[in-house]
């Protein structure tokens, strides 16, 4: 198992991160900043399955 990731950013969670809930999957991010970013376009962070990309769009 890797180490769970910030899905914007990909550093490693640590101890802390934050979690959202987006169309029935749970995904973490390192920070609210990250959350942000993410939530105002989540297509460009998720495949078509909702699995977290490498590289964004
Ligand atoms: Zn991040």
């Amino acid at each position: 198992m890797t180490e769970p990731t910030c899905v914007v950013c990909k550093q490693p969670l640590g101890a802390g991160g934050v979690r959202l809930r987006y169309e029935g999957a749970l995904y973490a991010f390192d920070g609210e900043r990250c959350k942000r970013i993410f939530q105002e376009n989540p297509d460009r962070w998720l495949d078509a399955h909702g699995g977290v990309l490498d590289q964004p769009r």
